[in-house]
């Protein structure tokens, strides 16, 4: 079952809290078709949080301490679910030659099957297993090992899918349960609501509606929030012959107004009329303009405030439109990365200062089959064309895909951010791996889908739909846990941790890389500061403190806690043994 909050996909694309969906409604599946609800249960049960394991490093280095905003990791896909749901799990196949050591004497090849294991209270699962089989090492053994890695290859294809129950995921190796991922899915019907305000039909998805998608995408990246007013890059002439083009589908004409001092950004106003000839320029700016029209009436703008934002309508737009729009962001205000390699080969950046339209474009691109992450950065002061720009907190949305992504850049128009159309375009799932840790309490609803498809939540996770290992609480019994944390930080993890000051392997491979450079710890929170953190608080000078044990203590003061830092002499900097220059770890 899953906890109160969850946010569910409908069929036509709205997104519904699961306490407000009933029997006999529809929900999307993961295949794109529309499952029918059987029954709603609900119940009040222990929740585990599933979350995606994230690069982000929130909780530490200054940034995080000066602005909260920093701390929190925005758009993490995440769902809360009691102990006997099942997850749709994949694991790599991947046979492993390995040359273990140096004084090995044999081939040891490790391999995978799934097979069945007993649970301590008796229950038999199916899940994936680790195993090796040894070679002699000569030249006909390391033609066995290798003829039996391509059998395994063949036999068991590239990855084991499996289900399993939340409160099992314990069962699985160190090494499998790392490499285990679920997934979101990209959502392949549209609900039409641009395509039926402009045409009148939801199912047109004309040249003209994507047209006006991108000039949507164009505004809420570069507009201003008064007036049909975009401003234009003009070194970047195809970006503007497009803007006028795509302007004029809709009867729209084009001025373009400088400020007293000429700046690259050129302001262009979308007019409705016959043309610039008209005499009064602002007269048909706003009036009977179908553009804004779309924006105000459509809530491109938002009523409490004027402020920009992705109405939700979007995210389940047609496919076109979306890219469309997407396009048009990019063109604004995304920047291109270059072309990588593999499944994930272009990477594309949008900045936005709006956290509205940061969570559009997550769940567009995501709706869309391609990974997307937020960093952020702090209000700063940036030189941008020689001028002093004082900067906002910003919202950097990281995307990334293959095909997919190529075929949203093919809509764009900016000289150095179009693509060509790809011959064909890979939708497929996105896999992320996950934590799972228990939560709470809370309030649980279960919902039975027809056909038991898998569905999707509304931040496109698919979620499997609820059977008998979902009434009533299962118990946790396996108390095993793989997870080490770390002395100094919140972090945990299976493998890599690091001597600390104790000597024993307590701390992670940051806190580790801070503690060799800086040799200091806070004897009270353990917190472990960088070195300019220690050269900053020996500065403000020493002060008194008291030990865990009750003893007084003087030292520089801890910027996390107001403790104590304490130098340890044996791991810290100190010079290299009188042969190179320079402060090095010996
Ligand atoms: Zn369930
Ligand atoms: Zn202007
Ligand atoms: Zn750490
Ligand atoms: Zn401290």
């Amino acid at each position: 079952m899953l906890s109160e909050n969850t946010t569910i996909l409908m069929a036509n694309g709205e997104i519904k809290d699961i306490a407000n969906v009933t029997a006999n409604s529809y929900v999307m599946c993961a295949d794109g078709s529309a499952a029918r609800v059987i029954n709603v249960t609900q119940g009040y049960q222990k929740i585990y949080n599933i979350q995606q394991k994230t690069k982000h490093r929130a909780f530490e280095g200054e940034p995080g301490r000066l602005d909260p905003r920093h701390r929190t990791v925005y758009q993490r896909l995440a769902l809360q679910c009691t102990a006997g749901h099942k997850l749709s799990v994949r694991v790599p196949t991947k046979p492993l030659l390995e040359k273990s050591g140096r004084n090995a004497t044999k081939y040891k090849v490790r391999w995978r099957n799934l097979q069945q294991c007993q649970t301590l209270d008796g229950r038999i699962i199916i899940i994936p297993k680790n195993h090796h089989k040894t070679f002699p090492m000569t030249v006909e053994g390391e033609f066995a090992a290798k003829r039996f890695i391509e059998e395994m290859e063949r036999s068991k294809g590239e990855y084991f899918n499996f289900d399993i129950e939340v409160r099992d995921l314990d069962y699985l190796d160190a090494q499998l349960r790392i490499s285990s991922c679920i997934r979101f899915g990209p959502v392949l019907t549209g609900n039409g609501v641009l395509s039926k305000f402009l045409t009148g039909r939801s199912d047109l998805v004309t040249p003209a509606v994507k047209s006006m998608a991108w000039m949507l995408g164009l505004w809420l990246g570069d507009g201003t929030t008064k007036e049909p007013e975009i401003s234009v890059d003009s070194l970047d002439p195809k970006l503007m012959e497009s803007l006028r083009e795509n302007a004029k589908i809709w009867g729209l004409y084009l001025t373009v107004c400088d400020d007293h001092v000429p700046l690259r950004a050129k302001h262009v106003r979308l007019h409705y009329g016959d043309g610039p000839d008209e005499t009064r320029k602002t007269r048909n700016l706003r009036k009977n303009n179908p553009f804004w029209k779309a924006v105000t009436i459509l809530k491109f703008k938002r009523d409490l405030d004027g402020e920009k934002q992705i109405p939700e309508f979007m995210y389940g737009e047609h496919i076109e439109v979306r890219e469309a729009f997407l396009a048009g962001l990019i063109d604004s205000d995304g920047y291109v990365m270059k072309k990588g390699e593999g499944p994930e080969s272009y990477k594309i950046a949008i900045q936005t200062v709006y956290s509205s339209i940061m969570d559009g474009i997550v769940h567009i691109s995501r709706s869309l089959g391609m990974s997307a992450t937020v960093t952020t950065r702090s209000a700063r002061e940036e030189i941008i064309e020689g001028r002093k720009v004082q900067c906002q907190f910003t919202y950097d949305c990281n995307v990334a895909g293959g095909t997919t992504l190529q075929n949203v850049l093919s809509y764009c128009r900016s000289g150095h951010k179009t693509r060509e159309v790809p011959p064909i375009i890979k939708r497929e799932p996105v896999y992320f791996s996950f934590t799972d840790d228990f939560q709470g309490e809370s309030t649980v609803y279960g919902l039975t889908i027809e056909g038991h498809k898998n569905f999707l939540l509304g931040n496109k996770i698919e979620v499997k739909s609820c059977r008998g290992c979902c009434v009533g609480e299962q118990h946790k019994i396996s108390q095993k846990k793989n997870l080490k944390h770390c002395v100094a930080c919140p972090r945990k993890g299976i493998k890599y941790f690091y001597k600390d000051w104790s000597g024993k392997n307590r701390v992670c491979a940051r806190c580790y890389g801070r503690y060799k450079f800086s040799g200091h710890h806070c004897i009270n929170c353990k917190y472990v500061p960088e070195a300019r953190e220690v050269k900053k608080a020996k500065d403000k000078g020493e002060k008194l403190g008291i030990t865990p044990e009750g003893l007084p203590v003087k030292g520089p003061e801890c910027i996390k806690c107001g403790g104590i830092l304490q130098f340890d002499a044996v791991r810290g900097p100190h010079k290299s043994c009188g042969n190179n220059a320079g402060a090095r770890i010996c």
